[in-house]
């Protein structure tokens, strides 16, 4: 028997990246090692956005090193956006990785895996998924924001077509999936570079067809490439949640410019408006970068005060880091020190966790539709359309199905319930 080790870090796409991964090294015989230790093949699908993800890449590198040197028939890939093109200084770096695999891009490793696979692929049985999967429906990105370094490590935007998916989808519903979340730097950019020119809101209307598919999510959206069709779709769907993944950055024209993001403080409002007018009760997820190079205190002051007036859900927050490449470490000083970053960061934290604990009360004592994910500490977890994350106390097995819930406790981050007498749909 062989045994592989996935470590994954950084986006959802890694990890659907991972997940198709594994299944292709279980297709060919390979077990999942829980412990590194005991893996014949070992893979660390990376994430450099920022340097703190970069830092524990490299921490772990180093750890194979001792791994690689007790026992020399290991195989170690290193794949994701740690990968350049510049493969012989990553080879000279890292001497003890046999493969550097560009992100999503492991046919030479599968190639290597099946030469020495344990037993003949015949013998494969699909494992069952988890109720929840990842789709990624666009790769890459064409955005070049002046920070970010996706766009130079996972190339150009390029679009699965719809009947694809539909394939894919209907695939991994027939192992378990109920919920599917659709994946790309820039979910809203979806199908421009295809023949007929589709859209994501084309997308979710077929994929809304579906039968035993009980949810649609989809993320990230830009908000300067979304559509009024799509927030309609998103309204008139009864499978598509209403959860909303709206990356803002920053709360300062001038930084949003600095930034490239190609919209205002201004029109971003305007489209949080139409998106809650059209979709009620939508939960807003955005994210924060502080400290971008040259943002002044009051520039700083401005993204809380659009925390404090649009109040999402949700907020990842990041302090920034210079990724080497990228037009802002070219061009611009990283001139906020690292504990105004980290005051900044506190600052934005804390009042995200008032906001979050004010909205999360609001529930109380509402019903609401649990898809359950599994168990942890005796209680079963799963996520409202909302995004919501439940927890909840029940003997029978509740793995996979829809569950109404009661919200009895609420906290900023999670909420507490007990399940009403009937379960809705399985
Ligand atoms: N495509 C999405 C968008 O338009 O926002 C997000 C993709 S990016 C890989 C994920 C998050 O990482 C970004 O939203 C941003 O907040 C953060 N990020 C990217 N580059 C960063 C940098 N250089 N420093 C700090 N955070 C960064
Ligand atoms: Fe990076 Fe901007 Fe593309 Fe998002 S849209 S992946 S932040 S370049």
């Amino acid at each position: 028997m062989a045994y592989y080790h996935i470590w994954t870090i950084g986006c959802q796409m890694n990890q659907a990246d991972s997940e198709q991964l594994a299944t292709s090294l279980e297709r060919l015989g390979y077990q999942s090692a829980s412990e590194i230790e005991k893996a014949d093949l070992i893979v660390l699908n990376s994430c450099v956005v920022r340097q703190s993800a970069e830092n524990r890449v490299l921490g772990k590198l180093d750890l194979l090193k001792e791994i690689k040197r007790l026992s020399p028939d290991t195989v170690i890939a290193l794949a994701g956006c740690m990968v350049d093109s510049e493969v012989a200084q990553l080879k000279h770096r890292f001497p003890h990785v046999a493969l550097f695999l560009k992100p999503g891009q492991f046919n030479e490793l599968l190639e290597l895996a099946k030469a020495q696979a344990p037993k003949a692929s015949g013998s494969f049985t699909t494992p069952k998924l988890s109720p929840t999967a990842f789709v990624t429906i666009i790769e890459g990105c064409n955005n070049f924001c002046s920070y970010c370094i996706v766009p130079y490590r996972r190339g150009r935007e390029k679009s699965h077509p719809i009947a694809e998916l539909r394939c894919q989808v209907e695939s991994l519903v027939q192992r378990g999936a109920k919920e599917i979340t659709l994946l790309g730097q820039n979910v809203d950019s979806y199908g421009h570079d295809l023949p007929d020119k589709p859209g994501l809101a084309d997308l979710l209307q077929e994929l809304n067809s579906i039968e035993r598919l009980s949810r649609i999510r989809f993320l990230t959206s830009h908000p300067k490439d979304m559509s009024r069709k799509l927030i309609q779709a998103v309204a008139s769907l009864e499978k598509v949640c209403e959860h909303i993944s709206l990356p803002v950055q920053a709360g300062d024209d001038e930084i949003l410019q600095a930034m490239g993001r190609g919209y205002t403080v201004q029109s971003y409002r305007e489209l949080v408006e139409q998106i809650r007018f059209a979709i009620p009760t939508v939960a807003l997820a955005t994210d924060i970068i502080v400290g971008f190079p040259g943002e002044t205190g009051e520039q700083f002051q401005r993204t809380i005060e659009l925390i404090s007036d649009l109040r999402f859900d949700t907020v990842h927050i990041a302090a920034y880091s210079a990724r080497p490449g990228t037009l802002a470490a070219k061009r611009l000083k990283d001139n906020v020190s690292l504990s105004e970053k980290r005051r900044r960061l506190q600052e934005v934290e804390e009042l995200q966790e008032k906001i979050a604990s004010g909205i999360n009360a609001q529930l109380l004592g509402q019903t609401m539709e649990v898809l359950v994910e599994g168990k942890k500490k005796g209680k079963w977890y799963g996520r409202t359309r909302t995004d919501k994350l439940v927890f909840f106390e029940k003997d029978a097995d509740c793995l996979g199905q829809l569950v109404n819930i009661e919200v009895k406790k609420t906290s900023p981050w999670a909420l507490q319930g007990s399940p009403k007498p009937s379960i809705v749909k399985t």
